[in-house]
């Protein structure tokens, strides 16, 4: 039988630079072919063969509801009639802005753009003109984006700022990016007593969901607010992907669970808040927002910001999330996948650590949960590939890199956990013992 994701593979490569339009799509990590995806439906999508995954990437996120969720496709039906895009205000980017909000009371306002990476890069800007300062740290393994000030990696020392990641980064545009390691507070506090002081933002992903799942432990959280208030800097929380995902009131609420009074001076939303189309925003306290064009000197800007469409298909998404039992249920799910798939591992003694909130998971073949980057990297790269490959050959789609979280749905059943536990369970047994 001919392969059709083959096909189509070698067809797009042709046209598209390697055939996908964002790297991690192309499976380099774990080798194979792309499953080019025909459609999907709740839990589920089908690849250009027929065949059936259980998907549990979501989009990388955003489809926090399942696949074609009826009262988000009726938004989204209703909104395209009325127009695609106007280039002038409508009142549905209010009720969104106010439906984030209410939410997510660390903001008194946002604005809405179409990326994460244009959420991030206009944070960024808008936390230096604020301050007045240029300098800004990030951690090792957090992504914020591809702003060329934050493509970077650590330098040399803590004297010295970062190197560029990509090429066509030039050097200059990263000399103020300090790259530390994650949850390491003597770290934090050496680099605070040397450039405190010249320091805009501190940008992180709370629970970093961009080197699979690593929480910055309540300890670190806590000295990254301490530290950033003591010398004037910004805490930028880039809550792209754990915005709405985890938690109703996003990453930042469950951290004010254990540290009294918690919040970010600002936050950078996407992927769920869009609820599948292109959307993403930014927001803080009312005097660092009015530093934005056309109330503040900090310019930004976007033709397509706020569509009409990607709006309503938002707005839809954030109403279902508030209703009752919502989280409760779907953070059932998610346990239920983690304690199944720990469970497997266990019986095939495959070392296995896992975590999850909300909608969201981590696994790494390792006995125990690591802490930052260097860790998350030591995991076991030809078996993760393995256990990829064999998941997806039963019909069960997870990220196609070790360092990326996973995703559940409201559409996943206990009937789809199962099937994949199952699928697991057979997989695991093929690995062989360490
Ligand atoms: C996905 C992601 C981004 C980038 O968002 P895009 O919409 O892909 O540009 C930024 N930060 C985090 C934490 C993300 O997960």
């Amino acid at each position: 039988m001919t392969d059709l994701n083959q096909t189509l593979f070698e067809r797009a490569a042709k046209v598209i630079p390697g055939g996908v339009n964002s790297p991690v799509r192309a499976f380099r990590a774990v080798g194979g072919t792309p499953r080019f995806v025909q459609r999907a439906q709740g839990a589920y999508f089908w690849d250009a063969n027929g065949k059936r995954y259980i998907d549990y990437i979501g989009s990388w996120g955003p489809m926090i509801l399942g696949h074609g969720h009826p009262a988000v496709l009726e938004a989204v039906q209703k909104a395209a009639v009325d127009g695609f895009s106007f280039g002038a205000p409508t009142e549905r980017e209010v009720e969104l802005a106010e439906a984030i909000l209410a939410q997510v009371p660390s903001m008194d306002m946002v604005r809405l753009v179409s990326s994460g990476t244009e959420a991030g890069m206009s944070a960024l800007r808008l936390a230096r003109g604020a301050t007045g300062r240029s300098k800004i740290i990030k951690f090792e393994g957090c992504y914020h984006g591809h702003a060329d000030a934050l493509l970077v990696k650590a330098g040399s020392g803590l004297a010295t700022f970062g190197n560029p990641t990509s090429a066509g980064v030039p050097p200059e545009v990263v000399q103020h990016t300090l790259v530390l390691e994650y949850n390491n507070i003597p770290q934090l506090e050496e680099a605070f007593a040397l450039h405190g002081k010249e320091l805009a933002l501190l940008m992180i992903e709370p629970i970093a969901g961009n080197m699979n799942f690593v929480r910055a432990s309540v300890p670190f959280m806590k000295r990254c607010r301490e530290l950033c208030t003591q010398y004037g800097a910004l805490l930028v929380f880039d809550e792209v992907m754990t915005g709405f995902r985890v938690a109703l009131g996003s990453a930042q609420s469950v951290y004010a669970k254990e540290i009294p009074g918690f919040k970010p001076d600002m936050t950078v939303l996407g992927k769920v808040i869009g609820g599948g189309m292109p959307l993403a925003a930014f927001g803080g306290p009312r005097e660092i927002m009015q530093q934005l064009a056309p109330t503040g000197p900090v310019y930004q800007a976007g033709t397509l910001s706020g569509n009409p469409v990607a709006t309503a298909c938002g707005l839809a998404t954030l109403k279902e999330l508030s209703k009752p039992g919502f989280w409760d249920a779907l953070s059932k799910t998610t346990q239920s996948l983690v304690d199944g798939l720990s469970a497997a591992a266990k019986k095939a003694d495959i070392p296995f650590s896992a975590d999850c909130q909300g909608g969201m998971f981590g696994f790494f073949l390792l006995p125990e949960l690591p802490q930052n980057y260097a860790k998350v990297m030591t995991s076991d790269s030809p078996r993760f590939n393995k256990l990829f490959h064999g998941l997806l050959d039963r019909g069960v789609y997870i990220a196609p890199a070790l360092y990326e979280a996973g995703f559940v749905s409201a559409a996943h059943s206990e009937a789809d956990i199962a099937e994949t536990v199952q699928a697991a369970s057979e997989v695991f047994a093929t690995l062989g013992k360490t």
